[in-house]
């Protein structure tokens, strides 16, 4: 640990502000957080309802690709929190089919043969039309998606030929679970990136759950971490205006009219709230700060619903084309402290959480119009055992504006966590790194602003 005596002030309590925080503390910062919210994680933030039931912002299945997370959560002492799944990704339709890309514990790229031979939906040729599609990638590696980023998915499959039930029935609930984002919007370099990690490192695909709710298993010990080596947290605190003079942040002005200052600042905030933030002088300064207008958050909605009866046995995440449900879980399978209901156990029946994509036109629909279509969709996929199932309880969040919208071209404008102000950094999930804006893509975010504070710190 260094003692800096130097001080830190973090705005945003989100996954990346409280990786930060903790890098931070254990550098020997002096650490102030503050929250807008009443309680902390972001989009990865769960609580308690008035039943007692955890309600989450969204599911979050743990990518075995993101290893920074897993060092991170060692080093709090939760990693045995994540329960991994079988390394196999299932696809459910409409009418009750189904069809499982299965990978082989081999190395790359073996271990993906039998998802392309042997995934019992689409045909060989349409299979082998697909893997030619992906010679560049397996020539030019990661240098390939970024020389794509200037067309949507849609027509890159378009110019790769590889056919419409591909794109339809396979990526498009693969964009909408990425980024919530159908296949006509996302920039192609996101999906091809994705599988240029799966096709590269074997293990990159499998999925984890944690044991029960983020807020336990994550967020509450992130927090607890720094806060028991002396980082202040102040939840309820929304940061209104960062105060910019003489070429530097000279203090951030809250909500309730306070000005708080430190040494440096973290902004660890959503895109959009952080351009609420920044004066319209810096913006019009300096086109770094310029351009992050041109970063948009995509919607996107998250629907429980508890059923009298199990639906499906199915204990890893899955996937489906059709309808309004692109990815979701029974997470009465997949995590354990989850088997309940208003404090009473929900053993041997179905408790579903969906991810409800695209929302731009399910935003203004009301609570119960929303359930009805997901209820509908999840009925249609399991028409057997569902047959006169019951909803014993329902919930809903709605996420106006959630990650940021990968669409092409918007690469360029995506922040280092450095900028030109000397005692002013960024993070969070829009920001450059390796893995998007994911539980992954925040952690690295964070590591790398905390690496540059330090850099600053010491080169006084
Ligand atoms: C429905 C859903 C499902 C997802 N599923 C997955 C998944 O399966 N796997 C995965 O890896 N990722 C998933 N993600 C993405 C992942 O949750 C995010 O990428 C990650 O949590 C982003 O963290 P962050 O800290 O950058 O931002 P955030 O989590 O948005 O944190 C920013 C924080 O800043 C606070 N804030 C905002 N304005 C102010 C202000 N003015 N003053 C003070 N505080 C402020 C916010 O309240 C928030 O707590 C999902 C996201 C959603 C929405």
């Amino acid at each position: 640990m260094q003692g800096n005596n130097k001080s830190v002030l973090i705005l945003g309590g989100g996954l990346a502000g409280l990786t930060a925080a903790k890098r931070l503390t254990d550098r020997g910062f002096s650490v102030t957080l503050l929250e807008k919210r009443s309680i902390y994680g972001g989009k990865v933030s769960s609580w308690k309802d008035e039943e007692g039931d955890w309600i989450e912002s969204g599911t979050h299945c743990f990518f075995g690709a993101y290893d920074v997370l897993y060092d991170l959560m060692r080093e709090i002492d939760v990693y045995q929190s994540v329960l991994w799944k079988n390394h196999r990704l299932t696809y459910t339709l409409a009418g009750g089919k189904s069809f499982t890309f299965n990978t082989w514990e081999l190395p790359s790229p073996l271990h993906l043969v039998p998802a392309i031979v042997n995934n019992r939906y689409f045909t060989f040729r349409e299979m082998l039309s697909f893997s030619k599609s992906l010679i560049p990638l397996a020539l030019k590696k990661d240098k390939y998606p970024p020389s794509q980023d200037h067309l949507t998915f849609s027509a890159w499959a378009k110019q790769h030929k590889f056919g419409d039930r591909l794109l339809e029935k396979m990526f498009r609930p693969m964009a909408l679970a990425l980024k919530f984002a159908p296949p006509e919007e996302i920039s192609a370099k996101i999906i091809l990136d994705v599988t240029e990690a799966f096709y590269r490192i074997p293990g990159a695909s499998c999925m984890g759950f944690l044991k029960g709710a983020p807020q336990q298993y994550l967020v509450g010990p992130l927090q607890e971490y720094s806060r028991a080596r002396g980082a202040r947290f102040f939840p309820g605190a929304a940061a209104e205006m960062l105060l910019y003079e003489g070429g530097e942040v000279t203090g951030v002005r809250l909500a309730n009219g306070d000005v708080l200052s430190a040494d440096y600042y973290l902004c660890a905030l959503p895109v959009h709230n952080l351009n609420r933030v920044l004066p319209v002088s810096l913006k019009q300064e300096q086109t770094f700060f310029g351009n992050l207008d041109k970063l948009k958050g995509v919607p996107v909605i998250s629907v429980q619903i508890w059923y009298d009866r199990q639906i499906t046995p199915e204990d890893n995440v899955l996937f489906s084309p059709d309808g309004v449900i692109p990815v979701y879980a029974d997470l009465a399978n997949t995590t354990p402290d989850y088997k309940v209901l208003r404090g009473k156990p929900h053993i041997g029946k179905s408790r579903f959480e969906f991810c409800v994509a695209p929302a731009k036109e399910l935003m203004s629909l009301s609570k119960e119009e929303i359930i009805d279509r997901v209820d509908r969709n999840i009925r249609s996929c399991y028409p057997d055992s569902s047959g006169g199932a019951k909803i014993l309880k329902s919930t809903l969040v709605k996420i106006p504006s959630s990650v940021y919208a990968p669409l092409p071209n918007m690469e360029q404008y995506r922040p280092t966590q450095r900028t030109p102000v000397s005692n002013l950094f960024l993070a969070g999930g829009y920001t450059q790194q390796l893995y998007y804006d994911s539980m992954g893509g925040a952690v690295m975010s964070a590591n790398l602003a905390s690496e540059e504070i330090s850099r600053a710190a010491e080169a006084i």
